[in-house]
């Protein structure tokens, strides 16, 4: 990745307070690159980049002028090489009759359009930094999108997250079209089940017996197996583009078929 005579390159990762993203800043800490953690809770980012070094930014991605004052620092600090779209999330297991509208622009607002606001934020700071180290070794830049299994099928009650990631994936699928020729990378990561301390805690609104319910009688996939996944695809040479990579526990077929068999 970095060179004796380049800069570690530098990763921002959002929604990195806890979860996935969270695990996905200390794994790239530990493969050498400079990460910029963002998120609401600036406290949980403190302790994170007191804990690995990243540096701590807080943000919501729902927030333009919030995404700019992000976009303008990175700029001022020696840009961007890649950036892992991470925040995200789901409300609510309703009906589509019983859907509640709130709850679905919540989710389309954090998941597809807080990924375009900083997809669209860093896509500059993305391309000067592929023109600069460009060369040779015809390294360039990366956009990482966590989307979901939800992002590729549907599950009874989950249509309002399923619209949301569907729409995340059309966004990552679409720029890859867009930008191709360019030396830019766009990377989907669509986990299965992953229990993380908050997803679904966050769903059900802080019940935790239903959030609890939601991994049992099996083994799930963690945070780390998908940072392992995002790992993996940064780390490959850059003229290889890994499109989408599906990762689901072993007893997870299908996203409302798991096998609750104890392992
Ligand atoms: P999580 O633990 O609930 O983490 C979600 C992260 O997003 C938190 O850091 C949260 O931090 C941040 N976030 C929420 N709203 C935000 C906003 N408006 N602006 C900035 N950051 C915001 O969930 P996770 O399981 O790690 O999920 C991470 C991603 O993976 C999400 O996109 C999720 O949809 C996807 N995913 C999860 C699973 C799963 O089973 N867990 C499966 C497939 C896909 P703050 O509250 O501090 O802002």
């Amino acid at each position: 990745m970095s060179t004796t005579s380049e800069p570690a390159r530098r990763i921002l990762v959002t929604g990195a307070s806890s979860g996935i993203g969270a695990a996905t800043v200390r794994r790239l800490r530990a493969e050498g690159y400079d990460v910029v953690g963002a998120a609401r809770r600036a406290d949980r980012l403190e302790a994170l980049a007191a804990e690995t070094g990243a540096e701590a930014f807080p943000l919501d991605v729902t927030d333009q002028a919030a995404v700019d004052a992000l976009v303008a620092h990175l700029g001022e600090t020696g840009g961007l090489d890649g950036v892992v779209n991470n925040a995200g999330g789901a409300f609510g297991l309703d009906r589509v009759e019983d859907a509640d509208v709130d709850q679905w622009r919540h989710m389309y607002e954090l998941n597809v359009l807080g990924t375009l606001r900083v997809t669209q934020g860093v896509l500059p700071l993305l391309r000067a930094s592929a023109g600069r180290r460009g060369g040779a070794d015809g390294a360039g830049a990366d956009v990482v999108v966590v989307t979901s299994t939800a992002a590729h099928g549907a599950y009874e009650g989950g249509s309002g997250y399923t619209a949301a990631k569907h729409g995340e994936r059309m966004l990552s699928t679409t720029l890859r079209w867009e930008l191709a020729g360019e030396p830019v990378r766009v990377v989907e990561i669509a986990p299965g089940a992953v229990a993380t301390e908050e997803f679904s805690l966050v769903r059900f609104d802080g019940d935790a017996e239903k959030a609890a319910a939601v991994y049992e009688g099996y083994q799930p996939l963690v945070a780390d197996d998908i940072a392992d996944g995002i790992a993996y695809a940064l780390t490959r040479p850059p003229h290889v583009n890994l499109d989408l990579m599906v990762i689901r526990p072993r007893a997870q077929v299908h996203n409302s078929k798991i096998a609750r068999t104890g392992i």
